[in-house]
Formats: structure tokens, sequence, C-alpha cells
């Protein structure tokens, strides 16, 4: 198991029933559940009050100092977003039924329950109370269209075409079930598919693995692989995909089935021609191989060209695994060169170390830049002289995470960010620089190896504290522009070596970056709205020479 405990609070009188709860939550198995317990109405809203983040409530509806439907009135009233569970006994189903019609995502029989019962019902009413509420209604959403109306303004642009693109063009939710080891269970989860334009050529994205998914984040995701696209000169517009669940609790064989699944619930939107997903996190070239499989059996011939990121043997581009680690890099020896900055003299941090973090702290390290601290989801490590790249990633090989690596301090996510270093690349999770922990940042160099890690908040104090941002869409644009070459490949059936990927590679982003630094003296913007001002108007310009139909 691994991620943050999920924390719920139980509203319950009776300490056998509270004990029992207690006990079950112990046995869930599939993740850790932190409990708090309250036995009266007014400690439970106390505790709703204080500001901790619950994920659920497990809710009595008959307390000492409230009865019945004013129970439940009064919790949903206290925390409108969550999900809330109701906890009958057997004479009290009519009554759990009815919170239920009022809102309530379940209710569960205390005397007849099980762990696993338990451990589901939280599991599909956190599911359910996403699907309801905050599809669209997701921060990453928020920060993409807000960082698009900023440019919009600033180039006035086209009021029919600002609002054209602020939404997606097309969207897929689907909820499928797929097959758990035991032979017994089917868990149902929630899988998205968003293409924001199909202007430009097939549309281009990742698909990505993560508990937080929802049509918003995807949404935001497709909407910057457009402006990257269009920024790198891509023949692609942006699209992403996504399934909501945790991949690190589930084993190899349920991983297949789920993404076989989900494969086929959105084979309609996919294909060569149409749109070509490739990894993000929590995928790898595992999965697309899987991928291109289900597709390749329900069509009756290999595509290999219906993806990109696979497996070398199966049509993959060389280079492509590790192509956003290695763009990023390029990318920084561009700023390094033009800011006159001599990188073996430098120091480096990086947040996140699965494919986009673990290969850019690789190359860093390559190029004698002393990498200070890595972190994951664990949390980081940090070692004052440099940390050894090798050895932290044999260490991560035998033990999957960072977590306990001996040759260097332990500190939190939080803290690494803060760390004083010259570059600090960013490459786990959106929304990690926030107007909270932008003036504690330290470094010259911000090099955006996730997607959208920065707020707009954030992005205002670095830019006055002088801090040389290399926006996402630029710096995590290598792999985007290997999985062209893949494409390309494919579609051609003549492979490249990996000298021809790498020097292409770093001529398409060093061009990028000229172009985008060329463009921010010139007009005074920072990189970031430079980036994106030079991503839309190529779409703008797409769009007017293709006309509106009909
Ligand atoms: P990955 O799944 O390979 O690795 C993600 C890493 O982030 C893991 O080390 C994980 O432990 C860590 N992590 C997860 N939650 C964290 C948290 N709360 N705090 C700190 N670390 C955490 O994913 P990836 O492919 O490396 O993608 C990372 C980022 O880069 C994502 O934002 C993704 O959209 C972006 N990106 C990826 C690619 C690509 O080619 N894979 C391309 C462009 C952008």
């Amino acid at each position: 198991m691994s991620g943050k405990p999920l924390r719920a609070l139980l509203i319950e009188d009776n300490p056998i029933h509270a004990r029992l709860i207690e006990k079950l939550l112990e046995e869930v198995g599939s993740y850790d559940v932190a409990l708090q317990t309250g036995g009266t109405l007014a400690t439970g809203l106390e505790m709703l009050g204080r500001g901790e983040d619950f994920d659920v409530v497990l809710l009595d509806l008959v307390l000492p100092d409230s009865q019945e439907m004013d129970t439940y009135f009064r919790v949903r009233a206290a925390v409108p977003e969550l999900p809330v569970l109701i906890l009958s006994g057997i004479d009290d189903v009519t009554l759990a039924s009815r919170a239920v019609e009022a809102g309530a995502q379940d209710y569960l029989v205390k005397t007849s329950l099980d762990a696993q019962t338990l451990g589901r019902s939280i599991r599909y009413a956190r599911e359910i109370t996403h699907a309801q509420r905050s599809e669209w209604n997701s921060p990453s959403f928020r920060l993409a269209q807000q960082q698009f109306l900023k440019a919009a303004e600033l180039m006035s642009l086209d009021d029919n075409l600002r609002q054209r693109l602020l939404f997606p063009q097309r969207t897929q939710i689907v909820s499928f079930p797929f097959r758990r080891d035991n032979e017994q269970e089917v868990e149902t989860v929630f899988g998205y598919r968003v293409q924001h334009v199909l202007s430009m050529g097939p549309t281009k994205g990742g698909i990505r693995y993560h508990p937080d998914v929802n049509l918003g984040e995807t949404g935001a995701l497709a909407m910057w692989m457009t402006w990257k696209c269009a920024l790198m000169q891509l023949p692609f517009g942006g699209a992403k995909g996504g399934v909501r669940f945790d991949p690190t609790d589930f084993s190899r064989s349920e991983l297949q089935r789920l993404t076989r699944r989900y494969t086929s619930e959105i084979i309609g939107m996919i294909g060569p021609d149409k749109d070509i997903p490739a990894p993000d996190m929590g995928t790898d070239e595992q999965t697309m191989a899987w991928i291109m499989d289900t597709y390749s059996q329900q069509v009756g011939y290999a595509v290999p060209a219906v993806v990109t990121g696979k497996p070398v043997v199966l049509g993959g581009s060389e280079g492509r695994s590790e192509a956003t680690g290695r763009g990023l890099v390029y990318v920084v020896e561009e700023a390094a060169r033009r800011l006159e900055i001599d990188l073996p003299q430098t120091t480096a941090v990086v947040q996140g170390f699965g494919n986009v973090g673990r290969n850019a702290a690789r190359f860093f390290s390559e190029l004698g830049v002393t990498v200070l601290g890595v972190s994951d989801v664990t949390g980081g490590i940090f070692n004052p002289r440099g940390l050894h790249l090798d050895d932290v990633i044999d260490y991560t090989r035998r033990h999957r995470f960072l977590e306990g690596y001996p040759e260097a301090e332990a500190v939190t996510n939080e803290e690494l960010l803060e760390l004083q270093c010259d570059i600090l690349a960013p490459c786990a999770l959106q929304g990690q620089i926030h107007g909270g922990n932008a003036n504690q940042i330290q470094c010259r160099i911000l090099a955006e190896g996730a997607n959208g890690p920065t707020t707009l908040d954030a992005d205002e104090i670095l830019q006055d504290r002088g801090i040389y941002v290399l926006p996402d869409i630029l710096a995590n644009a290598g792999g985007v522009t290997v999985s062209y070459f893949e494409w390309v490949q494919d579609t051609q059936n003549y492979m490249w070596t990996l000298e021809q990927i790498n020097e292409r590679l770093r001529r398409i982003l060093a061009d990028a970056y000229e172009r985008l630094a060329g463009r921010a003296e010139n007009e005074g913007y920072d990189l970031r709205t430079a980036a994106l001002v030079e991503g839309i108007s190529r779409v703008r310009e797409a769009k007017l020479a293709r006309g509106l139909f009909p």
C-alpha cells in the first residue's frame, strides 16, 4: 500500500459499534484508513469545523444530541462536498434510505457489515461524489483556463475563438469493471478521454492512472497538450486520458485487465489517424503495449502507431522512455547558455522520481550538475554533498520507493521544494508551487517537468523574485516530440537511430526556446506567457485557415 491514508470521521455514540467499525477499517486491506471518532453530533461537527481535511463521514443518525434526518441535514450543511455514509441498525433501514434519497452516498447495516463491503462502499461513495460534483471543478482546469485567458487577453484573441478554445471539443467518460485477482471481487472505476482541439491533425496525449483523475484534470492536461504541440510545431491537437484509481495498489495482471477494458471502452475515440495515447503518471511502456495489443486485436492486424511510448520491439522509438527528462535537461542547457551559467558548477533538486524526474536527475548528473535532493510520493532525500544517482536508482529498483535510502537525510516534499539550489525541477504533480510556498523557493531556474506544477499566484511571485521559469509546455515537451518521431517512424515503417532522435530532439527544443526567449524579450513577456501566446497563435492561424463548418 502506498500514499496517504484515507481520513474518515466516524460519528457514532455506541462504543461497541464504534469499536466494530474501527476493527473492520483495520481489515480493509486495499488502503489505509486514519479514523477519528466523535460520540455526539456536536463533537462531530466541531471536528469537521477544525479545518482538518476528512475524505468521508460515517454517520449514525440517532445520537444523544440529534435525531434522525436532522442529524444528516446538519452534517450535510457543514460539509456539502464530502461523501457521507449512513450507518444504520437493522430497524433503521427506512430512515437510512431516506437519508440516501436526501443526498447521502450510501447506507450500511452495522450488524451485517464486513470489511470488504465497508471498504468498497467508502471508495464508491468517494467516486459518486467526484462524479456528481467535481468533474470540471478541478484546480488544474481552473489553472489551465486562467493561463489561457491571460494569454488571450494579452494577444487580443478574437472572442469567438476564445470561447471555442476554453473547453475541449470532445470528452468521453466511461465507468467500467475489471476483475480482481481473487476472482470474486469486481471493481468499477471511472475513466476519461478528452480531445481539446481537432483542427491541427490527430490528437495526442498521455494516459494517467492516479486517484485524483477527473474530467477537469484531464481537460486541463488536454489543453496544455494543444499549446505544447503547437509550440513545438507538431501536427497534433491536444488530448489526454486517465483512470481514477491508485495503480500502486493493484497487481500486474489486474492492471492488464483494467487497461484492456479501458482501451475497449474508448476504442471509438482512438486510432493512428484520430487520437494517439502515450504514457503519463502511473502508466508506462507496458501499459502502451497492452493498449496497442487490445486495439490491434479489435481491428484484426497490428497497429503500432495507435500509441507512442511503447517498447522498441513493438515499434517504439529509441529514446522515447527517457525523452521527457532528457528534453528538460536540453532546455536547461539552452537557458544556462543564455544566462551564462556554467552547469557543472550548479546544483539541482528534483521532485518526483518516476519517468520524468528520475531521467532528468540522471541527465543532470551526467552533465556534472550536483543533484542535492530528489523525492517521490513517500518523501524526499537530501545530501548536501550530492546524491550518488546510480546508487539511488538501484535502491528504488530494490525497494520501489525512496523511503529509507541510507546515504541521505530524509526531508518532506514541502521541505525539498524549499532547498537552496540553482535548478529546481518539479516532476511530479500539479499545484506543488503555490502562493503559500513561492516566497520560500530558493532556486535560480525553475524547470517544470510536471504539467501545471505552478499556480497562477505563485507564478507572479516567482517572476517578481527574478526566478527564471522554464514553463511546462516547453520544459517537458521532449516527451511528445519523441512521441511524434515514434508515430512518424511507425507510419513510415522506418526506424531511426538514437543519435538521430536525440539530435532532432535537441534541435526542435533549442529552436522553440530561442523563439520564446526572443518573443519574451521583444514583447516584455515572461517565458510562460510567451510560450502560451506562441502556441495559441498557431492554433488561431490553423482554425482561421480551415474556417467554420457548416
Ligand atoms: P510517473 O508515474 O513515472 O512518476 C511520478 C513520480 O511522482 C513518482 O516518483 C511518484 O512517486 C511521484 N509522486 C506522486 N505523487 C507525489 C507527491 N504528492 N509528491 C511528490 N512526488 C509524488 O510519472 P511521470 O511520467 O514521471 O510524470 C510526472 C509528471 O510529468 C506528470 O505531471 C506528467 O503529466 C508529466 N509529464 C510526463 C511525461 C512523460 O512522458 N511521462 C511527459 C510530459 C509531462
